[in-house]
């Protein structure tokens, strides 16, 4: 937190406005807006609460099909499942670990000879990096498919100069205590039709008719952002910038320190955009660095040091084992030999180096 998240929750207080409704709600999507060129936003009480809402927003429902991004984490493909729909799953590039564009391309040609297209396509801008947004949509646009962005881990990165996230049909956003910016819980859902954005406030209230009784014609949700959690966010959206410096600064004394032992990748940043290193990611090539990611990742944890592989993906969850998968070979090595280093944005000099110490020691003790 900076210093005025906690002004903006006292005003709260202060004007009694602890509700699901209130200025700051007002204010935080405004001001979202203005920080990420979007052009309407509903702020609501999660990114999966998002995903959910874009989904019923463009009629997702039983029996259909969304292709989605494989490599990320289960909350982009969660709600796919709430609808009573089937996601497919489409793997990744090496470029930047995110959706392969020419992968998505065939697969929508495929499906569109034999008359069966998904209803939507679930694009994940992963680790703070965008995907490569332009190709893929317009295969989306090609074959009349909706885009939903799920932009949850990369809120500060740019495609092309423009935010992730506002490209799509839908985009949405998480302030989930682990995001690059928090209000403890959190969404954002963005679009260019504001129709679509007010379709999507009426369902996050439960879907209330406007009639001085309740009344109610539709099943709605209570997915609403509290407006003391909107003023969290308006104090955060004030830090974003340097978050990403301080994300990105992580980056470069953990590639600078670690960059040269051999068997040792650092996620690489696409030349389409800027990566906000929301985590430090790096892969492990066990032939040549001697030992495998797991090997890393345990001793480590001897140090009380905690790092994750990277995302298992979703094709190979067990959850989701009955769905297609479409390609996975990329995601599935990413898996094998990814790791997320400590990447917070508070991290000092001293952590920073304790975790590169003994980095360095795993290898010495190798070799
Ligand atoms: C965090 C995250 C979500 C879910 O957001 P919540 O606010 O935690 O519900 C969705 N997709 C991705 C890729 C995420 O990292």
């Amino acid at each position: 937190m900076s210093e005025r998240e906690l002004e903006f929750v006292k005003e709260a207080f202060v004007t009694n406005w602890i509700a699901p409704v209130g200025p700051h709600v007002d204010a935080f999507e405004k001001e979202f807006c203005q920080l990420t060129g979007a052009h309407h936003a509903a702020a609501v009480s999660s990114g999966t609460a998002a995903i959910h809402l874009a989904l019923r927003l463009l009629g997702v429902e039983t029996g259909d099909e969304v292709f989605c991004s494989t490599l990320t984490f289960a909350a982009t493909a969660n709600p796919i499942i709430y609808q009573g729909a089937k996601p497919v799953f489409i793997d990744s590039d090496y470029t930047s670990w995110n959706m392969n564009p020419d992968l998505l391309r065939e697969a929508l040609a495929a499906r569109a000879r034999i008359g069966k297209l998904p209803k939507a396509v679930i694009l994940v801008h992963l680790y703070g990096q965008s995907a490569d947004i332009e190709p893929i949509l317009a295969a989306c646009n090609e074959y009349n498919v909706p885009l939903i962005e799920d932009a949850a881990e990369a809120l500060g990165a740019t495609y092309k100069n423009q935010t992730p996230g506002t490209f799509g049909h839908i985009g949405i956003y998480s302030f989930n205590g682990n995001k690059i910016i928090t209000t403890s819980g959190g969404g954002m859902l963005v679009s260019e039709n504001p129709e679509l954005v007010a379709k999507a406030r009426f369902l996050a209230t439960q879907a209330r008719d406007s009639a001085p009784h309740y009344q109610h014609s539709e099943i709605g949700f209570n997915y609403r952002l509290s407006n003391v959690l909107a003023g969290i966010g308006r104090g955060q959206l004030q830090v974003l910038s340097e978050r990403v410096a301080a994300r990105r600064r992580n980056f470069e004394v953990y590639q600078q320190a670690l960059g040269h032992l051999p068997g040792i990748e650092f996620m690489p940043e696409a030349d389409f955009g800027t990566c906000t290193r929301w985590l430090t990611c790096l892969t492990v090539d066990p032939q040549i660095f001697g030992a495998d990611r797991e090997h890393i990742r345990l001793q480590l944890a001897t140090k009380h040091i905690e790092t994750r592989p990277v995302w298992k993906p979703l094709h190979l969850q067990p959850v989701f084992a009955e769905y297609e998968s479409i390609g996975g070979a990329v995601a599935e090595d990413l898996f094998a030999r990814g790791l997320c280093l400590p990447s917070g944005s508070n991290l000092t000099d001293e952590e920073l180096g304790r975790v590169i110490d003994a980095f360095l020691d795993v290898y010495k003790n190798l070799h």
